[in-house]
């Protein structure tokens, strides 16, 4: 995808490139088009930046010396984590300078009284959870990319992933953060504490922000007790009006103790059966799926989740279904969900939407949405899935069998309109947890409270006067 504005920073002089590459060293300096290569592309090719500097500081003092230079000398940043992001929010368009916070992956304290986690924002996500692990508790943050994204990432971008339901967003479980301000302040609010009514709450203006307010160098994060018992299921069902009877089911038994309740079409588990070599657990292929998970304390999640089953089977609710008998089948079920996005790639291009509804609206929003797209584009094949416990659905689209590939793909605002307005008029965001980044800017205006706009670009003017963080992402 072509992203055009804001213009291209002028190039940097001599002078300030060494002042830049002095404050990591040069080992940490990489300007090597080779090297520079994994920071300006991303996995699924849908953007290519460029830039002629990629800093990897080791440091929250460096990244404070790299804001107070870059501020004083207008040069763009563009911060960076895992780059694991969707929404081309973390690659430099316009030739930036990428900042790169991998190198910042100390865990600073584990407070196992205060059920607390201090890290910096370089510490890959599944590192994170092994940590909490380590001490008996629970990280509870999970998603597809928790090998390589960060938790400054997952706070900048405010991640959701398949724990929402039970646990929140990032959001919900971060309790401070500190952060590094365009000028090079450093701003430590690295509290504790639930509790702490003194006046705005700046943290939460960091989190969600995609570094356009401030680069996260650190955060508190919540533990939460382990789990003893998690017990899995694959279900069947005929609609998602269906699923959606069987998530009331399961939140009526079993509560809090609800975890996970992914919703995913026939076609998906198609997909990731035929291309990521996944197994369906049913006997027979299901015109939906349900992967429910139940975790618990001291609770019997076995026998509730029999219970939400038999029930769902009386109600002519559920089909099929069968239970993970090991962490081993557990594991293949998630993967089973997890390899949809990977396995929609041999099957052509396919339009993304990271949609939320009011939980209720979901089945009305997949059927007018599918009516719609498949209007619009004979052929084209909506493959959706996601968190149906959260009212968010990945609306993907994939291409007719057999269709140009950049012909589908020319057609994506088109498609994005044609949902969106469905979305809208169901009272939903247009993006649910993977932010605006680039992809959904031009868009958010139109969607968007126009106070809440104005206010937005107030604060962005008040934090980063100069414009130098992330030009161009969301506003
Ligand atoms: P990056 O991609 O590097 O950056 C993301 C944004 O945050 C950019 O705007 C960047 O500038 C900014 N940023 C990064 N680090 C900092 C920092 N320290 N300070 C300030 N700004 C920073 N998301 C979900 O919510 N739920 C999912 O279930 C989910 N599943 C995914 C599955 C796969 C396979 C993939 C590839 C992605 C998935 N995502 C999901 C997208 C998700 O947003 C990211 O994976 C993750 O949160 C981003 O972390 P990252 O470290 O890779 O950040
Ligand atoms: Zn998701």
């Amino acid at each position: 995808m072509n992203i055009v504005n804001p213009p291209p920073p002028p190039a940097l002089s001599p002078e300030l490139f060494a002042r830049f590459v002095a404050i990591v060293g040069d080992k940490h300096a990489l300007t090597d088009p080779a090297e520079l290569e994994a920071y300006v592309t991303e996995e699924r090719n849908l953007y290519r930046g460029h830039s002629p500097l990629v800093l990897r500081p080791g440091s929250t003092a460096e990244v404070a010396a790299i804001c107070r230079l870059a501020h004083e000398a207008r040069v763009a940043l563009v911060p960076q984590g895992g780059n694991t992001g969707l929404v081309g929010g973390q690659t430099p368009h316009n030739g930036e300078v990428v900042i790169s916070l991998k190198r910042l992956d100390a865990i600073r304290e584990v407070d196992i009284s205060s059920n607390t986690m201090t890290v910096e924002a370089g510490v890959i996500l599944q590192n994170a959870q092994a940590k909490a692990a380590e001490v008996d508790r629970l990280f509870p943050l999970s998603l597809g990319a928790q090998g390589s994204c960060t938790i400054g990432g997952n706070l900048s971008t405010n991640a959701g992933g398949t724990a929402a339901l039970a646990y929140g967003l990032a959001r919900d479980m971060a309790l401070g953060v500190e952060v590094v301000l365009a000028d090079g302040r450093i701003l430590n609010l690295l509290s504790k504490l639930k509790k702490d009514n003194t006046g705005y709450d700046l943290r939460d203006l960091f989190i969600g922000a995609e570094g356009t307010l401030g680069i996260i160098t650190a955060a508190t994060l919540k533990l939460f007790p382990k789990p003893r018992a998690v017990e899995t299921a694959v279900v069947g069902l005929q609609s998602p009006a269906d699923a959606l009877k069987l998530l009331g089911i399961a939140q009526g038994e079993a509560a809090g103790n609800l975890t996970s309740f992914e919703l995913i079409a026939e076609i998906a588990v198609d997909f990731s059966v035929r291309h990521a070599h996944n197994r369906d657990p049913l006997e027979s292929r299901h015109p939906w799926y349900v992967l429910m998970e139940l975790s618990s304390m001291r609770y019997d999640a076995r026998g509730a989740l029999e219970a939400i089953l038999e029930r769902g089977f009386e109600d002519g609710i559920v089909t099929d279904a069968a239970i993970a008998a090991s962490i081993t089948q557990q594991q293949a079920f998630w993967k089973l969900r997890e390899e949809i996005s990977p396995a929609q790639k041999p099957e052509g291009g396919s339009i993304k939407h990271d949609i939320s509804v009011p939980v209720a609206a979901v089945p009305e929003f997949i059927a007018e949405a599918s009516a719609a797209v498949v209007k619009l584009i004979p052929g084209a094949r909506p493959v959706p899935f996601g968190h149906l416990g959260d009212g968010n659905i990945h609306y993907n689209v994939s291409q007719p069998v057999g269709a140009d590939k950049a012909e589908f793909l020319a057609r994506w605002h088109e498609v994005n309109s044609l949902v969106y307005a469905i979305v809208l008029r169901l009272g939903g965001s247009i993006s649910a947890e993977h932010g605006i980044g680039v992809m959904k800017r031009d868009e958010l205006p139109e969607v968007k409270d126009k106070t809440a706009i104005e206010l937005m670009r107030a604060i962005k003017a008040t934090f980063d006067p100069h414009g130098i963080l992330n030009p161009g992402k969301v506003l």
